[in-house]
């Protein structure tokens, strides 16, 4: 079993010719919802890859609260450990131009909200792999950290939005997640050298793995393994969401195989780069995460 502690938002996204400059209002198009949070589409990107997966989080009381529960439990994520909180549900203002550029505002709503209690830590020392990202306060990520450490399970941290982090939550992980943008700020070392930023964050935790985008994936561990492993060739739509279909599906072969070593990262990339290509393929961000069949089959291609 694979849990999740994280965010929940709800993307409302707007389409326009052009984005508003300060003071301006312009006549947008098209408008959708999408769930959306690091932490729901990699609980969901985890469930459709195959994994029985637990959800723990927070959302407000609002409409937009329900619409995200219904997407967890769509996709068959338990939600158990999803609780209502006073005020309202985080969102994501997003416009975007006809050019694809983008302006967003994030308000955390609910998700900065997120307390853990007893029933949380049971659901953690159940799972064999905990999931987390950034995306809900730190106090909360380290101390769910150390319930998964306590209870055995691997605990994955997939270090977005970047920031730097304390050696304490730190020492708590087994493998790090990261794109090289994050991996620069975590380590605190600015190179575009993917040798070094590994070099660097092995040096904080004992296994990293790290994404670049078209290029694949690499992996570097603390017995020296270092592993790069190449994308499928695909003809890229939308790369939104592919870095948390990269992440959920991760989690998944981890649980699967029982945790990853040099001996095992090379499958294990291999597959979760297939379900990020796979999310890439597709237009839209958590509604493009790729169910298992999608992800085998680009494994094996
Ligand atoms: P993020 O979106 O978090 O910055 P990346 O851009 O590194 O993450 O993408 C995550 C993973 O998705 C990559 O490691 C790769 O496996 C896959 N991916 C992303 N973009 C492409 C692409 N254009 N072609 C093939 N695979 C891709």
């Amino acid at each position: 079993r694979v849990a999740v502690v994280g965010s929940a938002n709800l993307d409302l996204v707007v389409t326009a010719p052009q984005l508003p400059r300060p003071g301006e209002t312009v006549l947008g198009d098209d408008f959708r919802m999408v769930p959306g949070g690091k932490g729901a589409n990699q609980a969901v990107a985890a469930a459709r890859a195959g994994a029985d997966c637990a959800f723990v989080g927070a959302i407000g009381g609002d409409g937009f609260g329900g619409l995200l529960r219904d997407n967890l439990a769509a996709a068959g994520v338990d939600v158990a450990g999803l609780r209502t909180v006073d005020g309202p549900s985080g969102v994501a203002l997003i416009a975007v131009d006809h050019a694809a550029e983008n302006c967003i505002v994030v308000a955390p709503g609910a998700n900065g909200a997120l307390t853990l209690d007893d029933a949380d830590r049971d659901a953690v020392a159940a799972a064999g792999v905990l999931l987390l990202q950034l995306e809900v306060p730190l106090s909360e990520v380290t101390r769910a950290a150390g319930w998964a450490r306590a209870g055995g399970a691997a605990v994955v941290l997939n270090a977005a939005p970047a920031r730097p982090l304390p050696t304490e939550l730190l020492d708590l992980v087994d493998v790090l997640v990261v794109n090289e943008h994050e991996a620069a700020v975590v380590a605190g070392v600015f190179t575009d050298e993917p040798a070094a930023l590994l070099d660097a964050l092995v040096g904080l935790v004992p296994r990293v793995v790290l994404t670049l985008g078209a290029r694949g994936a690499a992996y570097a561990d603390r017995d020296g393994a270092r592993i790069e492993v190449p994308a499928p060739t695909i003809d890229a739509v939308d790369t939104t969401a592919a870095g948390d279909a990269f992440t959920g599906a991760l989690a998944v072969a981890l649980a699967e195989r029982g945790g990853l070593t040099g001996d095992t990262a090379t499958g294990v990339l291999r597959w979760a780069c297939a379900a990020g290509a796979a999310c890439a393929q597709r237009p839209g961000a958590s509604t493009a995460l790729p169910e298992r069949d999608a992800i085998d089959a680009l494994a094996a291609a």
